[in-house]
């Protein structure tokens, strides 16, 4: 089970948060774990409006919070 919750502390890290601004430029929406937003986090032009977060890692986020909470918290 420390695997599984490794794994989706990991993954909720990079979850973008759109209800905060990030604190150096203002945009949104920012990177859990830093607060600031893509291109403040990483200094990349392209990871800014949530672009470093995918279709694929809200799946696959999904689907481990979904077998965590069948394992039973
Ligand atoms: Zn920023």
């Amino acid at each position: 089970m420390g695997d599984l919750h490794s794994e989706i502390e990991n993954l909720e890290a990079f979850e973008p948060v759109w209800n905060r601004k990030c604190e150096v430029c203002g945009e949104k929406p920012v990177v859990r774990a830093t607060e600031l937003c893509g291109p403040c986090t990483w200094g990349e032009a392209d990871t800014a409006n949530g672009a470093w977060w995918g279709d694929d890692d809200a799946n696959r986020l999904a689907t481990l919070r979904a077998k965590a909470q069948e394992s039973g918290r």
